[in-house]
């Protein structure tokens, strides 16, 4: 089977950036993120448990998942965020150990944003890619990308790894805190090492 790398990193440190770039180069992206979204957007195949864990109005019929009433919903509520977290991540599970093995690339990337704090997929990547920047940027970036403030990015960073702790345990390192060129050419680097073995 092709080999498989984990690709992780805090909140806005450029993961799907990142994951891009090397899928142009010839990697195969199977993004946990994606996955979710698929799996609450109208229709999604976690709708169903989500209505019968969170009431009808959290998804009304013929609408996906109400994401900002959820969020505000799980924010401070740590048993409802179990209970989403119970219904989500076996799901996500599921669909990329059904899509790993149809994966065709030089390597198949796998985007899990908790890929250490779940542990979930620590035996199912060879190695983990670590994107990086300071925490200053990921406050700036994701706030400029989603409808978060930057209170809100500072609450999600305080519940992932610390950077020290994800730099500690990555097999390979993007660093991220300067322009997209560089990032680029970090990935023609790495994607070189990857496809080489
Ligand atoms: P999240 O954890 O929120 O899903 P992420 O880690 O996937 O985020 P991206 O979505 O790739 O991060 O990047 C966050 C934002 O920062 C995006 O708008 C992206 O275009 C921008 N960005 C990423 N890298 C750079 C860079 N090197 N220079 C400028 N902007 C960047």
């Amino acid at each position: 089977m092709t080999r498989v790398i984990g690709l992780t990193g805090g909140i806005g440190s450029g993961k799907s950036t990142a994951a891009d770039m090397l899928g142009r180069l010839g990697g195969a992206v199977i993004d946990a993120d994606d996955l979710s979204r698929a799996l609450t957007a109208p229709h999604g195949g976690a709708l169903e448990a989500i209505r019968a864990a969170f009431g009808a109005a959290m998804a009304p019929p013929g609408q996906g998942l109400d994401r900002r009433a959820m969020r505000e919903r799980i924010f401070r509520d740590d048993e409802a965020r179990r209970r989403l977290e119970a219904i989500l991540h076996p799901a996500i599970a599921a669909e990329i150990d059904r899509r790993l093995p149809e994966a065709r690339g030089a390597y198949v990337l796998l985007v899990v944003p908790l890929l250490f704090e779940t542990g979930r997929y620590r035996q199912r990547v060879d190695r983990v890619v670590v994107v990086d920047c300071s925490e200053a940027l990921q406050v700036a970036r994701a706030a400029a990308r989603s409808s978060l403030n930057p209170h809100e990015v500072r609450a999600i960073m305080s519940a992932q790894w610390p950077r020290w702790r994800r730099l500690q345990a990555a097999d390979h390192v993007l660093w991220n805190g300067a322009g997209l060129a560089s990032l680029e050419a970090q990935c023609r680097q790495l994607h070189e090492t990857l496809a080489g073995g």
